[in-house]
């Protein structure tokens, strides 16, 4: 399994978490093909804990950009939220989220760090991320 996005999308989630005061959350929208998970774009919702440690999307917010997902043919490949004190791996509380929602989970981190897990067996597991040159550097 490979995660793969442009690195334009990477780059505002690290942006986001390093202006908010707190965990930045949301969906990476996109497409499957075959053991690649492409993202094509992002979805932030907000963080109803409004806190530095946790987060926990706002469930109206999340329907939303369900049903956005849906009406542009996108699925939902990803789920992503920051770390800012702690490195980019699943806290308890994360992977208690990870069982509810089987699906890749990204991790940001103010300093540029960006990892992504999959919950297999019960453990975290690492997901390769590769990222695609903007459009400026294809030029
Ligand atoms: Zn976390």
């Amino acid at each position: 399994m490979e995660l793969v996005a442009r690195k334009e999308l990477l780059e505002l989630l690290i942006k986001e978490a390093r202006r908010e005061k707190t965990e930045i959350c949301g969906f990476l929208l996109g497409k499957t093909v075959g053991e690649k998970l492409i993202v094509e774009d992002l979805r932030f919702v907000s963080n109803r804990l409004q806190s530095p440690h946790e987060f926990e999307m706002e469930p109206l917010e999340m329907v939303e950009a369900l049903e956005e997902a849906e009406g542009r043919g996108l699925e939902i490949v990803g789920i992503f939220h920051s770390h800012l004190k702690c490195p980019p791996k699943p806290s308890p509380r994360d992977l208690e989220g990870m069982r509810l929602w089987p699906i890749v989970w990204v991790i940001v981190t103010p300093e540029g760090e960006a990892r992504a897990w999959i919950l297999k067996e019960n453990c975290a597991e690492q997901v390769k991320i590769t990222l695609l040159k903007t459009r400026e550097e294809e030029g």
